[in-house]
């Protein structure tokens, strides 16, 4: 089985790790209907996309 020659420093393994965060997706409310929502996503409060509803949502399943 291959194993590696050298024990990788803490600096090498920092450094690598110095990409892993993730950001904080960016959420503004709908202007529709006033619901968090992702830009380029349609939203999930009304289902609206560019001011045109593109999906209805059932309100007598919930
Ligand atoms: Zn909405």
């Amino acid at each position: 089985m291959a194993l590696p020659k050298h024990r990788q420093s803490h600096s090498k393994t920092r450094l690598r790790r110095s990409h892993d965060a993730l950001s904080t997706p960016n959420v503004y409310a709908c202007p529709d209907c006033g619901e968090p929502k992702q830009p380029h996503r349609l939203c999930a409060g009304c289902g609206s996309y560019n001011g045109k509803k593109i999906i209805q949502f059932d309100e007598d399943t919930e």
